[in-house]
């Protein structure tokens, strides 16, 4: 009778149930901001049309930095010369 008890007490499925939340999060993250950038970088080809020479200078860098400009986590907003990877790495610091 004890023993059932003290079992009902603990449950351990619900740490790692959210751990699998936060990383899903994260990918889903990741996923929406690149399908953006996506979509943007069709818009600026279609404005840049009038400017032949400028297509072929299309930086999807510098458009890829700029799609996360603070982190979803804590707001803190990233320094402009942070990278794409920087930026990651901050993001997956809070799911460590
Ligand atoms: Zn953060």
């Amino acid at each position: 009778m004890i023993a059932k008890v003290n079992q009902n007490k603990t449950n351990p499925t619900t740490l790692s149930n959210e751990t699998g939340l936060n990383e899903e999060a994260l990918v889903t993250l990741l996923r929406n901001s690149y399908e953006l950038q996506q979509q943007e970088t069709q818009e600026e080809e279609e404005e840049e049309e009038e400017e032949e020479e400028e297509e072929t200078k299309t930086s999807q860098n510098s458009i890829a930095n700029e799609e996360i400009r603070e982190c979803p986590m804590c707001y803190w907003e990233f320094p402009k010369q942070f990278t794409l990877e920087n930026k990651k790495e901050h993001i997956e610091k809070h799911f460590a």
